[in-house]
């Protein structure tokens, strides 16, 4: 077995809180339009019709939110509402970071041992705000800031750094985007959940769990590594 290994690591909700802020400001978003009758899962269509335009982050929602706003008002848009939908997005863009817990101590273990890619999919300039500012640059050799996490992009990454998919392993919180799709390269997935997931990347359906690792939290990797070598 070759000894080069890589790492892979998803950010949102893997390194970092992500998933809760969308959360409180939905929940902000519903009391402000209590004429919804299910707004979770009319925001969630909406939502995913609006990934082909705007892909993923903030900014995607904040405008799907709004577009919610004008289509739940009875075509008497509610200004204020208006208002207040863009200082909700505006506070998640200002939104310290908040580091996971045991990530720092975690990182730098491993990248004295193995190389680190950072892969993260959503807007360009969210995520590299939230690269600079979670201090975690200094442990990854590149950052990968995708539009979509897919097999095609997976393959593209392993083939700019000269990485062959079984020497890959992929870090994340999310079956969908982090696990499943490096699985069907050839990758290994380690899944770590995290308890705010976004329905978007819920999966249904079976997998090839020969592939597929599950970890409770990431300083469960360091061992979990130590027993594959
Ligand atoms: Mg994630």
């Amino acid at each position: 077995m070759s000894n080069k290994r890589i790492i892979g690591f998803d950010a949102d909700d893997t390194l970092w809180e992500n998933e809760v802020f969308f959360y409180r400001a939905q929940m902000k978003f519903i009391e402000l339009h209590p004429q919804m009758k299910d707004p979770e899962e009319e925001i969630l269509q909406i939502e995913k019709e609006n990934i082909k335009f705007y892909g993923y982050g903030i900014k995607g929602f904040i405008l799907s939110l709004l577009e919610a706003s004008v289509r739940f008002s009875n075509n008497q848009p509610d200004f204020q509402n208006i208002a207040k939908i863009i200082k909700i997005g505006k506070d998640m863009l200002a939104q310290p970071i908040q580091v996971l817990p045991k990530v720092k101590d975690t990182l730098g273990h491993l990248s004295e041992r193995y190389e680190l890619i950072m892969i993260t999919k959503g807007d360009l300039l969210d995520q590299q705000r939230k690269v600079e500012k979670s201090g975690l640059l200094k442990y990854f050799s590149s950052i990968e800031i995708v539009s979509e996490k897919d097999e095609q992009t997976y393959l593209e990454i392993l083939k700019k750094n000269n990485i062959s998919p079984k020497d890959f392993l992929m870090v994340g919180n999310s079956l969908k985007s982090d696990v499943l799709p490096v699985t069907k390269i050839g990758g290994t997935g380690i899944y770590i959940p995290h308890k705010f997931t976004w329905k978007h990347e819920e999966v249904n359906g079976t997998f090839d769990l020969e592939r597929i690792v599950e970890l409770k939290t990431i300083s469960d990797l360091k061992l979990w590594l130590k027993k594959l070598i």
